[in-house]
C-alpha cells in the first residue's frame, strides 16, 4: 500500500487524482486530504477514502469540518499551519494541487520528509524554482511534473540525454479568445473568459488560459524544472490540444506526446511512475480527427508571453513578483474591478516598479524572501489598481 496525500483535493486536479485512486482503493493508504470552503465535499471524500486527516485552509471552518467528520475517526484540522503539519505526515506520494502561491510551503514540507511530489502547482516552480529543486535534492526526494505539457516533456525525455535537447515546444490551446478580434478583447466578460474550448479546469487557470498567463507560467516552469535556457523554449498555438509538448533533439528529431485533453494522463503517469499502467482516458482516433494544426502565438494578443521572457531574464524574485501580481490582478478581474486586458498592464507595471529594487530581486531563495516578494507584488498591484480606479 502506498501512503498518499492530496493537497487541493476538492479542486479540479484533486478530483481527477481521487478518481484514479478510488479505482484501486486497495493500493492506497490515504493520509491527508485538503480543501478550501467546500467542507461537505472534503468530508465526503475523506470518509469514502478513509483518510487519516482532512484539512481546510480556513480556520473559521474548523467546527464545520469537525461536525461533518464526527464519529468517523478522521481527524479535522484547519489553517495554514495545519496544512503544513499535514504535509509533514509521512507519505510516499503527495499531490500538490493547491492553486496559487499558497501551494509552495506544503510542497516544500512534503519534500523535506522525502516524499515524491507530484507537482500540479506550477506556481511553486515559478516563484521558487531553485528552492524547490534544491530542497528535493537535499532530501533525496523526487519531483514529478503534472502539468500536461511538462508531463509530456518528461515522458519525451525518458532514456534521453538532456545535453542532446535543442529545444522544447509547449503547446497552448489559445484559450477562449484565440479567434476574437483584438479590439473586442478589452470588453471580454468574466463568463466569456471562464469557458475553455478543450479543457475542463478550475476557473482561475481557465481565465489564465484565455490571457495566456497560464502559458507564461508554464514557460518559466519549463526553464526551472528542466534547466533549459529561455531561448530553447517555444510556444505554439495548437487549438486541438492533443499534442501537449514536443522535445527537439540535436539530430533534428521532434518527439511529440499526443493524447486526449484529460488531466488523468499526466496525473496517472505521475501516480504510477516509473511504470505505465492502464488509464481510463479516451484513446484517440487520429483518422477521425483528420488533422492537427499549429500556429505561432500573436504577441499582441498575448502580452503575458513577453512578460515571461522578462521574468526569466531578470531571474531571482521576479518570478514571485510576476505570479503575486498576476494573482491579485486575476482576483480583481474575477471581482469585476478591472477589465480583461488590464490584468497584463497591472502585472507589467508591478514588474517595472519593482525591477530596480535590487535588494528584493536579488534576495536568496528562501521561503521567507519568496513570501516577501509575493506580498510586495500584491501590495503594489492593489495600489496600482486603486490609483486607476480613482482616475
Ligand atoms: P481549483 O481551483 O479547481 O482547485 C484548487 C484547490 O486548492 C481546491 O481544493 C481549493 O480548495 C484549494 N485552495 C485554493 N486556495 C487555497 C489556499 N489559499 N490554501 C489552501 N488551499 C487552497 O484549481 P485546479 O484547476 O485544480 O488547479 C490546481 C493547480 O494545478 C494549479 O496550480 C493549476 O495551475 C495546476 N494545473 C491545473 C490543471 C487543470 O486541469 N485544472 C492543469 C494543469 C495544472
Ligand atoms: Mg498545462
Amino acid at each position: 500500500m502506498r501512503r498518499v496525500s492530496i493537497f487541493g483535493a476538492t479542486g479540479s486536479i484533486g478530483q481527477n487524482t481521487l478518481d484514479l485512486i478510488a479505482r484501486a482503493p486497495e493500493d492506497y493508504d490515504v493520509v491527508a486530504l485538503t480543501g478550501g470552503r467546500n467542507i461537505a465535499h472534503l468530508a465526503r471524500d475523506a470518509i469514502s477514502l478513509n483518510a487519516d486527516v482532512a484539512v481546510t485552509a480556513h480556520e473559521n471552518l474548523l467546527d464545520d469540518l469537525r461536525d461533518a467528520l464526527a464519529g468517523t475517526g478522521i481527524e479535522a484540522a484547519a489553517g495554514t499551519q495545519a496544512l503544513n503539519e499535514a504535509a509533514a505526515r509521512p507519505a510516499d506520494w503527495v499531490m500538490s494541487a493547491i492553486i496559487g502561491a499558497a501551494g509552495l510551503a506544503p510542497g516544500l514540507t512534503a519534500l523535506q520528509q522525502g516524499a515524491t511530489l507530484a507537482l500540479a502547482n506550477k506556481e511553486s516552480l515559478v516563484t521558487a524554482g531553485p528552492l524547490l529543486m534544491e530542497t528535493a535534492r537535499k532530501h533525496n526526494a523526487t519531483v514529478l511534473p503534472v502539468d500536461s505539457e511538462h508531463s509530456a516533456i518528461f515522458q519525451g525525455l525518458v532514456g534521453e540525454d538532456l545535453s542532446a535537447v535543442e529545444r522544447i515546444i509547449i503547446t497552448a490551446s489559445g484559450g477562449a479568445f484565440r479567434d476574437w478580434p483584438l479590439d473586442k478583447l478589452a470588453g471580454a466578460t468574466l463568463a466569456q473568459a471562464s469557458s475553455h474550448p478543450n479543457w475542463d479546469m478550475g476557473q482561475r487557470i481557465t481565465i489564465d488560459s484565455a490571457s495566456m498567463f497560464n502559458k507564461a507560467l508554464e514557460v518559466i516552469e519549463t526553464k526551472e524544472f528542466f534547466g533549459v535556457l529561455p531561448e530553447q523554449i517555444e510556444v505554439l498555438v495548437h487549438p486541438e490540444s492533443m499534442v501537449h509538448a514536443l522535445v527537439g533533439f540535436n539530430d533534428g528529431a521532434l518527439m511529440a506526446h499526443v493524447g486526449a485533453p484529460d488531466m488523468r494522463h499526466a496525473i496517472g503517469y505521475a501516480l504510477h511512475w516509473p511504470e505505465r499502467r492502464q488509464l481510463p482516458v479516451e484513446r484517440l482516433d487520429l483518422a477521425q480527427i483528420g488533422q492537427l494544426t499549429f500556429r505561432a502565438p500573436d504577441p499582441q494578443r498575448y502580452p503575458a508571453l513577453r512578460l515571461a521572457q522578462e521574468v526569466m531574464q531578470t531571474g531571482g524574485m521576479m518570478g514571485a513578483i510576476f505570479n503575486g501580481a498576476k494573482e491579485r490582478a486575476l482576483d480583481a478581474f474575477i471581482a469585476g474591478q478591472i477589465g480583461f486586458l488590464d490584468m497584463a498592464r497591472v502585472v507589467e507595471d508591478v514588474m517595472t516598479q519593482l525591477s530596480s529594487d535590487n535588494g528584493l530581486i536579488g534576495a536568496d531563495f528562501t521561503l521567507d524572501n519568496v513570501s516577501k516578494a509575493d506580498q510586495m507584488a500584491r501590495y503594489r498591484a492593489d495600489q496600482i489598481m486603486a490609483a486607476q480606479e480613482a482616475e
